[in-house]
């Protein structure tokens, strides 16, 4: 792989064509490696904090509730990694598989515009959406 591919997007339009699987295998692999590295790095810095209150290291009562307020926040990120590593290997497989590109719900190709926009996609819009109001899920940004 010497060729530098820079997201120049021919004018195919195909059901998932090989170069899109090839860019997206490369793209999950390295998100895959960055979500462990940062899964790891995240519990080992909770961890730290869960000490820091464990060894009573903080000074006093307004500086725990800040501490708390970290830990919280540490494992929801964390949660957050573990949530897109999961996603991540599920394109993974299906990649290996021979069935990425293809909705897992519906069967239906997913567009290739998702798949570069997020190359761990393995529903179709349609789908993502119905999975998202029946499970809650991926609702980070709402309060
Ligand atoms: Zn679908």
């Amino acid at each position: 792989m010497t060729r530098s591919d820079t997201g120049k997007k021919g004018s195919q339009h195909k059901d998932t064509s090989s170069a899109v699987r090839a860019h997206a295998q490369t793209r999950l692999e390295s998100r895959y490696l960055a979500l462990r590295k940062e899964i790891s790095a995240g519990l080992i810095k909770a961890d730290h904090e869960q000490y820091r209150k464990l060894a009573g290291e903080v000074g006093d009562p307004a500086d725990l509730s800040v501490a708390d307020l970290l830990v919280d926040l540490d494992l929801a990120e964390i949660n957050r990694d573990v949530v897109e590593l999961r996603e991540v290997e599920l394109a993974l497989q299906r990649l290996h598989a021979g069935t990425y590109g293809l909705c897992m719900d519906c069967g239906e190709p997913i567009a290739e515009d998702r798949l570069e926009s997020l190359a761990s996609a393995v529903r179709c819009l349609d789908c993502q959406a119905r999975h998202e109001s029946k499970h809650g899920v991926r609702v980070s940004n709402s309060l």
